[in-house]
């Protein structure tokens, strides 16, 4: 049986970086595909800031744009950074910007109505995953499961660590954290009139031009599990696109869908799986809103998800985050998985205690 200090479930953009920052060590990415082709393959990859009062999530985003642009651009993934100038979507996003303004942490200049970031960029899936290279094993993980300390995946692997970065699929049943598919589609053709823009832009969706190849991207749809590719949504994005910018004849060459995992307040979660079973047991006051007074943790396990649909910036992000969590023990703040624990076991704890025959006082 093969032996890894690390196996990271899940090849899209999170486990990718997960592998990458962990290459240190005997460390396996599998994915039942290649490497970025869940969300991460149908990506626009569009490295964009986001526009908003300031907030911890504006801050952690912006962040994570910076930082993640000159990372790929140190490794040499190519990386189109014409800036993107951010545009209000109507009449009251209009009001809300002037209002944003004194809150923008990032360099920017006022023009036409909006907000120009130098620092907007591109990226493209396919590049990163030819620059970012990792040890990798194509296979569908059935089964996972803890014997004599060690982790054994489907009788085939043993590994001290599991990191799960399965997007919105699961592996395992963690009865706290509540991944949400949000089903989106993005678009890649010519148009007539143009052949190159002099930066990227944002409004109502992104657009960007790469070689002369436009980009559009991306549509958001909620509580749709089996959407599929479709041309109402590449139409829907290409008259979105108009209004940002005259598009004349454009024909479609690719249309790519995916599923974005959001986790339920927005943040990606990042960490140690917490042992329900025991946490609660331990501490039943937990389900009446008590602090815990002690978390327990599975052994080696641990999960990167929830990215939405900042994917290319936001994992950059968390991966780092995990690495310093495992290797240097730093604090992983707000992207840990206890915020997910205790919400869960105020709201469903008590339920969840009475189907294991237990009261909660
Ligand atoms: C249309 C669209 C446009 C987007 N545009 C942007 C953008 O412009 N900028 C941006 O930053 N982000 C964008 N995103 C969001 C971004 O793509 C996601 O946030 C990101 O890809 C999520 O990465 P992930 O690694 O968490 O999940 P995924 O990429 O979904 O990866 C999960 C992987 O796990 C694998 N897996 C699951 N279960 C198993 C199993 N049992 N065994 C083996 N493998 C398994 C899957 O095959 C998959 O490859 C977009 C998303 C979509 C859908």
């Amino acid at each position: 049986m093969r032996f890894y200090d690390f196996v990271v479930v899940g090849g899209g953009i999170a486990g990718l970086l997960s592998a990458w920052f962990l290459r240190d060590f005997n460390t396996l990415l599998i994915d039942k595909k290649e490497p970025l082709s869940g969300a991460s393959g149908a990506a626009g990859a569009f490295l964009f800031p986001k526009v908003g009062f300031d907030s911890l999530y504006t801050r952690f985003i912006n962040e994570g744009i910076l930082k993640s642009v000159e990372f790929y651009k140190n490794l040499g993934v190519r990386t189109n950074t014409k800036g993107v100038l951010i545009l209000p979507r109507d009449e009251k996003d209009i009001e809300k910007f002037k209002l944003y303004e004194k809150d923008i942490k990032l360099p920017f200049k006022k023009m036409d109505g909006g907000f120009f970031f130098e620092v907007g960029s591109v990226v493209n899936p396919d590049d990163v995953k030819k620059v970012i290279k990792v040890n990798f094993l194509q296979k569908y993980v059935k089964k996972i499961v803890r014997k004599d300390n060690f982790w054994i995946i489907d009788n085939e692997i043993k590994a001290k660590n599991i990191i799960l970065a399965t997007g919105y699929e699961s592996v395992f049943d963690i009865p706290y954290i509540n991944i949400r598919p949000i089903w989106g589609e993005r678009i890649e053709g010519k148009a007539d009139n143009i052949t190159s823009l002099p930066y990227h832009f944002h409004k109502n969706c992104s657009v960007g031009e790469i070689d002369g190849i436009v980009k559009i991207g991306a549509t958001h749809k909620r509580n749709c599990e089996w959407c599929k590719e479709n041309f109402e949504e590449a139409y829907e994005l290409i008259s979105k696109a108009n209004e940002i910018i005259d598009i004349k004849n454009f024909v479609i060459f690719d249309i790519k869908g995916g599923f974005r995992a959001a986790s339920v307040d927005y943040f990606p979660v990042v960490g140690k799986i917490i042992d329900t079973d025991f946490t609660l047991l331990s501490d039943r006051h937990i389900v009446k809103g008590d602090m815990p007074k002690e978390i327990f943790f599975i052994e080696g396990l641990y999960i990167i998800n929830g990215m939405g649909g900042r994917g290319f910036s936001n994992a950059y992000m968390c991966a780092k985050a995990l690495r310093d969590y495992i290797i240097e023990g730093k604090s992983l703040e707000f992207l840990d998985t206890e915020r997910l624990f205790i919400k869960w076991a105020r709201k469903k704890g008590e339920e969840y205690l009475r189907r294991l025959n237990v009261k909660s006082r």
